[in-house]
């Protein structure tokens, strides 16, 4: 029978967990998409920080044609090249010496857990459990991950929780230290929270965090899933603060849209790790690190990384253009092409009314939280196309606040 591919098709079949917009993307190029009746839209969501390189990059495409010709999967009971040389790319480049690849962003922070535990309860006593966290934080949608993240509106109903986690508040050194103790086995944080509304660790926060994890033998994990890859204007955001984790997840930007996700780490706390603790079928699979390898040499790149400050730049002087003639934004936040634009009191809990107006003016942004705007486009998107969308969003402004 067939059927009829529309919008409402959605409402029928897929789990109603989401809400997505009532056009239906079919075709990409760059920071442009195409819905079914040919409509362009700007895309300043970049598929949430996923598509760093924007759609159809050709170098990409080449990367997934060349390897979906070889070798598409092979599991881990075997090893391949593009998962080695990724691997290898990776550590290169960061604090790291060792990687494990999974799928997406929740796998990552899932093994990055875990691996933390297992670590300070072999390495030191069995009660060395205790992770702290963030209010706002997100760190993924597994039930592990969802209830180290700090909104317990994602993980409350689904029973009793993983115990031995705590959470406290984003930026507050002297709440860490109250709960801090010889039964903590890591504190996670992400340098700029994505999901949680675009706040940014201030330098003494994560030096701070650092000092204390180094004093209780805690290890010090950065979830770099939205803010890694380029995306802050260096390849990971810790990068800029100096401030070395133990343990790093990256995902999101690093299959440039093809999902894969890394968790990486030291030599000291992968030592505790042996054949069968964890693992995953897919994780690392040739088609998914071939793509990752050829993303990886194109954003980590002068050229690429050096342009991202620049692009802030022309956003904000946009953003606050928008704002002398609609007083509708209290505060940028963010870092590089990361960009928060917080509503001012009178537009609370009304982020998802500018995302829906957006697109009626062919603009593709995100929220984070009900008042905050939220702007992760292509770290390659040019000039022209961040004028043209911010001038169907002005326009989208405009009748979200003459309402
Ligand atoms: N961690 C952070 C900081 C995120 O922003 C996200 C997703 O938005 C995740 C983890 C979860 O990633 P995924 O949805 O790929 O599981």
């Amino acid at each position: 029978m067939q059927h009829n591919v529309s919008r409402e098709l959605f409402d029928k079949v897929i789990l109603p967990v989401y809400s997505p917009a009532q056009f239906i993307p079919v075709r990409g190029e760059g920071s442009r998409i195409w819905d079914q009746n040919g409509v362009e839209y700007i895309d300043f969501a970049g598929g949430i920080a996923v598509n760093a390189l924007g759609h159809c990059h050709p170098r990409l495409i080449k990367a997934l044609q060349e390897q979906s010709q070889k070798l598409w999967h092979v599991s881990n009971v075997f090893t391949n090249e593009p998962a080695l040389m990724l691997a290898q790319k990776l550590i290169d480049h960061t604090f790291a010496d060792r990687v494990f690849f999974a799928n997406s962003g929740a796998e990552a922070n899932e093994a990055a857990f875990k691996l933390a535990r297992y670590y300070a309860t072999k390495k030191f006593h069995p009660y060395k459990t205790k992770i702290i966290s963030f209010y706002q934080s997100f760190h993924g949608r597994t039930f592990f991950t969802v209830s180290v993240g700090g909104q317990a509106k994602y993980s409350d109903g689904f029973g009793p929780k993983p115990a031995d986690i705590v959470h406290v508040p984003f930026n507050d050194l002297n709440a860490v230290k109250a709960v801090m103790d010889d039964h903590t086995c890591a504190v996670v944080l992400e340098p700029v929270q994505g999901e949680g509304g675009l706040a940014s660790a201030t330098p003494e926060f994560l030096n701070g965090v650092r000092l204390l994890c180094d004093e209780y033998n805690a290890l010090l994990i950065f979830d770099e899933v939205q803010c890694g890859m380029g995306r802050t204007g260096s390849l990971y955001t810790y990068q800029q603060y100096n401030v070395i984790p133990d343990i790093l997840t990256s995902a999101k930007a690093l299959g440039g849209g093809f999902p894969i996700s890394a968790m990486l780490t030291t030599d000291q706390v992968s030592s505790v790790m042996h054949v069968g603790v964890h693992g995953t079928t897919y994780g690392g699979n040739p088609l998914a690190c071939a793509v990752g390898c050829e993303a990886f040499d194109i954003i980590n790149s002068p050229d690429v990384l050096s342009g991202i400050e620049k692009r802030r730049a022309i956003f904000i002087a946009k953003l606050e253009e928008i704002n002398d003639k609609f007083n509708v934004f209290r505060e940028y936040r963010g870092k590089g092409l990361l960009i928060g634009a917080e509503l001012q009191p009178e537009f609370h809990d009304k982020a998802r009314d500018f995302l829906n107006v957006a697109t009626e003016y062919k603009v593709m942004i995100l929220n984070a939280g009900s008042n905050v705007l939220r702007f992760t486009p292509s770290l390659i998107i040019s000039e022209d196309e961040i004028q043209e969308g911010m001038n169907r969003f002005a326009k989208a402004v405009e009748k979200v606040v003459n309402a």
